[in-house]
C-alpha cells in the first residue's frame, strides 16, 4: 500500500494518514506539519476529520500551493484561528516558488523560512519528520519538566522558557528524537496530567523533584506533629533568594496541591471587549428560496478572507438606537441606497470569544423586497441560500448569528404571533413561509378554507 502511494502521489487507502506520516518524498506535503498546525489550540477529536479532508485534497506541496485562499478557508471553516490555514498555504507557496520545492529540514530553517511555523512546530517537524535531535516544548512538556525540576516561577517568563528549551534539547534521545519527543508529550497528556497526576505509575518518578518535595513536606509535617525541630533547608530545596525559576516568596507551598504546585499558573491576559453590529439582509431569490447577503473580509487581519454578514464595529456605550444609526450609515454607504433605521429589526446578540477578543455581535435583520445595488469594488459580496451559506468559508460566529435570526423568525411565525408576516415573504402560504423551516403546528392542522 505504501509503495503504491509513494509511487503515485495519490492516496490509495481510506485516509488513515500513515502513508502521509511515513512518506519522505520531498514533494509530499509533510503530514506532521499539517497536523501540528491544526492541533494548535484545537483538540485531536476535532482535528481528525479536517486533517483527513485536507490531506486528501492537497497531498502534495504543489497542490496546496495552487489552492486559493477561498478553498483553504472553506475547508478550515469551523476549526477556528483561521490564520493558521492561510499561513500553511502561504508557506507551501513559498517552498514551491522560492525554495525549489524542497522543505527546510532543520528546526532553525523551518522557523526562519516558513510563515506560521514557531519554535515548537519547527522542533516537532524537524524531529518527527526529519530525525533532527532537537527538543520540543509544548504545554504538556512544560508541565512535566516543571515538576521534574520543581520550577515554580511563571512558565511564560523568559528565564523559565529558556531553561525549559535547554532541558528539552539536552534530554532528547539522539537516536530517536521524534519518538522521544512524542513520548514526553504523551507522558504529560496521560500520566503527568494537570490535576490528577499518576505519580505511582510514572516511569520517571525516581527523577522527579516535585514528588521528592511532597515526600519531604510530609516528613516535615509529621516531625512537627511529634514536636521535633525542623531541619535546616537544603540548598537544593531552593525557594530562597532571587532564583528566577523558583516560586515567588509570596506564594508559599500549598500542601493540599502536592506535585500540582508545579507549574505555577501564568497570569492570564484578559481578552479585550468589542461590539459589532451585524445585519442579515434577506431577499427571496429564484423559486422563492430565501437568500442572504454575505461580504468578504479583507485578506489580512482577523478572519482574513472569510465571508460574513455586513458588519460594522461599534464604539463602547452606544444605546440601541445609536447602534441602529451606525449600522444604517454603514449599509447606506455600502449599498448606495437609503436605509430606514426603523426597518432594521433587532434579533438578539451573539457572544463569541476569540483568543484575544471577547466579541459581541448585535444582530439585526433587514428583509428586502428586491435586489440591492452592490459596490463590488469596495468588498466582494454575493447572495447565498442557507445551504450555500453553510458550505461557504464563514466563521462559527456567523453561523451563530444566522441561528439567532432563524430562531427569532421561527418564534414570530409560531402560534403566538402567527399573523405577523415578515416583509418580503411570499403571501398566501399559511404559518411559516420560509424554506427550511416547518409550518407551525397550528397552521399545519388548520382546516382548509371553504371554496
Ligand atoms: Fe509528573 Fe508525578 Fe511523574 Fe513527577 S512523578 S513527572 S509529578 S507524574
Amino acid at each position: 500500500m505504501l509503495l503504491r502511494y509513494w509511487g503515485g502521489h495519490s492516496p490509495c487507502c481510506e485516509g488513515c494518514g500513515w502513508c502521509w506520516h511515513l512518506c519522505s518524498d520531498p514533494c509530499v506535503l509533510p503530514a506532521v506539519w499539517v497536523s501540528e498546525i491544526m492541533l494548535q489550540q484545537t483538540q485531536v477529536a476535532t482535528v481528525i476529520d479536517y486533517y483527513n479532508r485536507w490531506m486528501q485534497k492537497w497531498p502534495t506541496l504543489q497542490a496546496l500551493a495552487e489552492a486559493s485562499l477561498e478553498e483553504v478557508n472553506e475547508l478550515w471553516a469551523g476549526l477556528g484561528y483561521y490564520s493558521r490555514g492561510k499561513r500553511l498555504q502561504e508557506a507551501a507557496r513559498k517552498v514551491v516558488s522560492e525554495l525549489a520545492g524542497q522543505m527546510p529540514r532543520t528546526a532553525e530553517e523551518l522557523q526562519k523560512l516558513l510563515p506560521g511555523v514557531g519554535r515548537y512546530t519547527a522542533g516537532a517537524i524537524a524531529s518527527i519528520s526529519y530525525g533532527q535531535a532537537t527538543g520540543v516544548v509544548d504545554g504538556n512538556v512544560i508541565r512535566v519538566l516543571c515538576r521534574l525540576r520543581c520550577i515554580g516561577a511563571d512558565p511564560s517568563s523568559p528565564p523559565v522558557i529558556d531553561r525549559l528549551w535547554a532541558m528539552a534539547n539536552a534530554l532528547v534521545d539522539r537516536s530517536r528524537p521524534g519518538d522521544f519527543n512524542q513520548a514526553l508529550m504523551e507522558l504529560g497528556a496521560t500520566v503527568c496530567t494537570p490535576k490528577a497526576p499518576l505519580c505511582g505509575e510514572c516511569p520517571v518518578k525516581q527523577h522527579c523533584r516535585a514528588r521528592l518535595r511532597v515526600e519531604k513536606e510530609l516528613a516535615l509535617a509529621s516531625q512537627k506533629l511529634l514536636g521535633k525541630l525542623p531541619p535546616v533547608p537544603d540548598v537544593e530545596d531552593c525557594g530562597v533568594g532571587d532564583c528566577p525559576l523558583c516560586p515567588p516568596a509570596a506564594e508559599p507551598w500549598d500542601s493540599s496541591l502536592g506535585v500540582t504546585n508545579f507549574p505555577r499558573k501564568a497570569a492570564k491576559k484578559q481578552p479585550r471587549v468589542e461590539q459589532t453590529a451585524t445585519c442579515v439582509l434577506e431577499r427571496r431569490g429564484h423559486r422563492g428560496a430565501l437568500e442572504y447577503l454575505i461580504v468578504q473580509r479583507p485578506s489580512s487581519g482577523l478572519l482574513a478572507g472569510l465571508w460574513e454578514f455586513p458588519s460594522v464595529p461599534l464604539a463602547p456605550g452606544l444605546q440601541q438606537e445609536q447602534q441602529r444609526e451606525v449600522l444604517r450609515d454603514h449599509l447606506q454607504a455600502w449599498t448606495g441606497q437609503p436605509v430606514g433605521v426603523e426597518s432594521l429589526r433587532f434579533m438578539g446578540e451573539v457572544v463569541h470569544v476569540f483568543s484575544h477578543i471577547h466579541q459581541t455581535y448585535v444582530v439585526y435583520s433587514l428583509p428586502l423586497d428586491g435586489d440591492v445595488t452592490l459596490d463590488l469594488a469596495s468588498s466582494p459580496s454575493r447572495w447565498v441560500t442557507e445551504e450555500e451559506f453553510r458550505a461557504s468559508a464563514v466563521s462559527t460566529a456567523m453561523k451563530k448569528v444566522l441561528k439567532v435570526c432563524e430562531r427569532q423568525h421561527g418564534e414570530e411565525s409560531g402560534p403566538a404571533k402567527g399573523s405577523k408576516r415578515k416583509r418580503g415573504a411570499k403571501p398566501g402560504a399559511g404559518g411559516s413561509t420560509r424554506p427550511g423551516t416547518q409550518l407551525s403546528l397550528r397552521a399545519f392542522l388548520r382546516a382548509p378554507n371553504p371554496p
